[in-house]
């Protein structure tokens, strides 16, 4: 309870007093974040404008919204200097950003303020096509601006013993997509193959390829199957491309080094990730359990070491929650002592070739932790601020997970500008 009283004590920022506050940090990024942490809602006369014929709109996803629908809403806006946004449908009553219609165009307001005009992203052309087996493409590959993105399994093992990652609802997502007919868990090689030599057909469109999923424990090692899977959708994936390597990573859990020398060898792959989510032990045991479980903390951590070795200083990543670690009951009660803690543990990584990138934490229905407030905008603001300059202070490059690659992280945002 002391937890609850200590956080919502002090007043929060506005969004305006966090501009001010960090000049350094530009105000389209603080927007971005803004956005990510409250959600959207789209007045009527914005859905209106939106046209599934030209627009890139929502299809099968990972995870579920805020409002737990699954609708044709866009999968991306860009902001005026291209700072991508994902924006997450949002409950009215929950205070979200606004989507509205002015002049003909999209864009953003907060409680009535105008603040940016929004532009949506073009459907890609393979969108409209279906594989050999009848299968629609769109379903196998989804896009962001200039991504091609696959899941390796839309369902996460860890769930099985109900030890799935508090803040995450990818398996109530999955069953509501698959009981709603958006999309299958798993496709063929050559589904996949097929798909991906299309989406290349577009000049000058997509610049990297995303594979991720949940974790799969089978295997005569912990993660071996989930290893198979990988090495067959990149295998699938390698035969549209003449070299060995291709501009490709994924997000897996933490293979061991027997695993990623396979996955080096066997496929094409160029980076690597496997998400830490929480940098602290003890927060981390609380709020994985899963991953506890598996394989733990340190080793989850020494892995991600093991694997600068095997794919280069630079190309080995780690994904955090930003503000998970600040849900009561076991999180932390200071925002100060958080922000501490998980720049000491990205420095350790950085220092070892490890670059960490945030995902401020966005709280979701099906989740165990729905009920909760989420972080506020400046602590996001200061983790994405700190990421970046350990990555200047380790001259780490963030190429493979930049603002065109990836852009859904605020201090990867910032990596483009200084
Ligand atoms: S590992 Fe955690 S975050 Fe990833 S899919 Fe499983 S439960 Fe969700």
């Amino acid at each position: 309870m002391s937890n609850t009283i200590t956080q919502t004590a002090e007043r929060r920022l506005t969004r305006q007093e966090v501009v001010a506050r960090y000049p350094d940090v530009p105000r389209l990024v603080i927007i971005k974040t803004d956005v990510r942490l409250r959600g959207v809602h789209y007045t009527d006369a914005a859905l209106g404008s939106v046209d599934p014929a030209i627009h890139q709109v929502r299809g099968r996803t990972l995870f579920g919204t805020r409002d737990g629908q699954l609708k044709p809403l866009p999968s991306s806006v860009l902001l005026k200097d291209g700072t991508l946004i994902l924006p997450d449908p949002t409950p009215i009553e929950k205070n979200p950003y606004i989507i509205d219609l002015v002049d003909g165009q999209l864009a953003l307001f907060d409680n009535g303020e105008f603040l940016e005009f929004l532009e949506l992203t073009l459907k890609p052309r393979y969108y409209d096509l279906v594989t050999t087996s009848g299968i629609p493409m769109k379903e196998i590959v989804t896009a962001r601006p200039q991504r091609l993105d696959l899941t390796a399994s839309s369902y996460c093992h860890f769930g099985t013993k109900g030890n799935l990652c508090r803040y995450c609802n990818i398996n109530s997502h999955n069953k509501q997509q698959v009981k709603e007919g958006v999309g299958k868990s798993r496709y063929k090689p050559q589904e996949i193959s097929e798909t991906i030599r299309e989406a290349l057909k577009e000049p000058g469109r997509f610049s990297f390829i995303h594979i991720t999923g949940g974790s799969v424990l089978a295997g005569d090692e912990v993660f071996d199957k989930e290893l198979d899977i990988y090495i067959e959708t990149l295998q699938a994936i390698g035969e549209n491309f003449a070299t060995k390597k291709f501009p490709a990573d994924v997000t897996t859990s933490a293979f061991n080094e027997r695993q990623l020398r396979r996955l080096n060898e066997e496929t094409g792959v160029m980076a690597y990730t496997s998400d830490l989510e929480v940098l602290n032990e003890e927060k981390f045991n609380w709020i994985c359990p899963g991953k506890a479980d598996a394989i733990g903390y340190k080793e989850w951590k020494r892995r991600l070491v093991a694997a600068v070795d095997i794919f280069g200083r630079g190309y080995v990543g780690t994904g955090i929650v930003a503000g998970v670690e600040l849900a009561r009951p076991f999180g932390y009660t200071s925002e100060e002592d958080a922000l501490n803690a998980t720049l000491d543990e990205a420095e350790y990584l950085a220092e070892r070739g490890v670059t960490t990138w945030s995902s401020p934490w966005s709280v979701r229905p099906g989740s165990d932790l729905e009920d909760q407030t989420g972080p506020s905008l400046e602590y996001c603001v200061r983790v994405a601020r700190g990421l970046n300059q350990l990555r200047k202070k380790y001259g780490l490059i963030i190429d493979f997970n930049d603002y065109r690659r990836c852009g859904n992280h605020p201090d990867t945002d910032l990596s483009r500008i200084n």
